[in-house]
């Protein structure tokens, strides 16, 4: 059966529609019938080939929620009809030492749902079963396809390094940044939302930030020295990052999602008078995808989504490179 997607076919350009047809599926495989798909930043960075990993067409998409419409012989997991999710990972080897100590996220073999594969802005998608998530029934389809990618991402390393009710700054509030915000809250911390946009102090507030600083106001930022445990940064600009080094406190961590485009520099002093660490964290291995569901379905962890339809997919993407979407756009399939 003939897929419909839309896709770009040169670095930067608008998206079109393009048709492809799909192989035998695999006996570890499902097919879904796609009814929504997130708007990541990633997707951005991937039709504009930032990373130099893009190769067109370039189908974008892996915030990923549909009905399973076939399986292959050896899948036990799951079934026709069932409805499911998959992120940015579809496959990994599930044999290698990362694979094997649960950090296949990390897997040099992963199979990616939209490198070297046609993403989720598309009418169906072929997945390994065991990178295809149930959805909680109590999530709709839209409000739960971006935790699939930006929850995965937000919710990692608060497992990771989040110990106790610590001192937690988010900085970027889009559509990582306000999953982090919830995630931090849940996990009984306190939470600050670092952000560009003085717009969004309300929401912040709603998702769960105790304080909210707006970067403009450098004094107020350098207010806050010493302050926080764990920063999280989603942001793709390229910021002052030394100053944000000097808000944590002794022993703390800057972790960052988003991909900032130019190399960091940070003076090392900072670093080793306060045995500060600095990393990053990708994406979420598949038991915590796994609990990352769980866990926000209990805690009723929802992104807060604008709904287009997928014919719109261009204007869509405009809306997040503009910074517009509040706080992520889903796309519904309209093929
Ligand atoms: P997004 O929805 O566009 O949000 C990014 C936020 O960054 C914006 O909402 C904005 O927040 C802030 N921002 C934008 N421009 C800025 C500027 N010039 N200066 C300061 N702040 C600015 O993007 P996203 O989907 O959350 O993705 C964020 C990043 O994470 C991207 O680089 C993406 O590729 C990356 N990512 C990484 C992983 C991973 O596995 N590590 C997974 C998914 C995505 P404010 O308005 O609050 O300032
Ligand atoms: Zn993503």
């Amino acid at each position: 059966m003939a897929i419909h997607s839309y896709a770009a076919f040169d670095r930067g350009s608008a998206l079109e529609p393009f048709e492809y047809d799909l192989e035998d599926i695999g006996p570890h495989d499902v097919e879904v019938q796609i009814t929504h798909c997130g708007v990541c930043h990633t997707d951005l960075h991937l039709i504009d080939n930032d990373w130099g990993i893009s190769s067109y067409p370039l189908v974008p998409g892996h915030e990923i929620v549909g009905t399973v419409r076939s399986i292959g012989e050896e899948v036990l997991s799951l079934e026709v009809g069932q409805r499911v999710g998959i992120g940015w990972q579809r496959g990994a080897c599930l044999s290698c030492e990362l694979c094997a100590s649960a950090h296949d996220n990390l897997c040099p073999n992963s199979d990616l749902t939209c490198v070297g594969n046609f993403g989720g802005f598309a009418s169906a998608i072929r997945a390994d079963s065991r990178y295809t998530f149930p959805i909680p029934d109590l999530m709709t389809s839209e409000n739960a396809a971006p935790l699939l990618c930006a929850g995965a991402t937000a919710f990692a390393p608060f497992r990771r390094y989040i110990k106790g009710p610590m001192s937690v700054a988010v900085i970027g509030i889009g559509g990582l940044g306000h999953l982090a915000l919830q995630f931090a809250n849940a996990l009984g911390c306190e939470v600050t939302a670092i952000s560009s946009s003085p717009d969004k102090e309300r929401e912040a507030s709603l998702f769960g930030a105790h304080h909210f600083l707006f970067t403009d106001d450098e004094t107020k930022l350098r207010m806050h020295r010493g302050e926080f445990d764990f920063i999280l940064s989603t942001v793709f600009a390229d910021l002052d990052w030394g100053a944000y080094v000097e808000l944590l406190k002794p022993n703390g961590t800057l972790c960052f999602v988003g991909a900032a485009g130019k190399p960091i520099s940070i003076p090392a002093f900072d670093l080793i008078s306060a045995q500060r660490t600095i990393t990053g964290s990708a994406i979420g291995s598949r038991a915590i995808i796994q609990e990352m569901l769980e866990f926000a379905a209990r805690h009723q962890i929802q992104a807060q989504v604008e709904v287009m339809p997928m014919t719109e997919a261009n204007l869509a993407l405009e809306r997040v490179r503009k910074n517009h979407a509040r706080y992520r756009v889903v796309l519904a399939n309209t093929f």
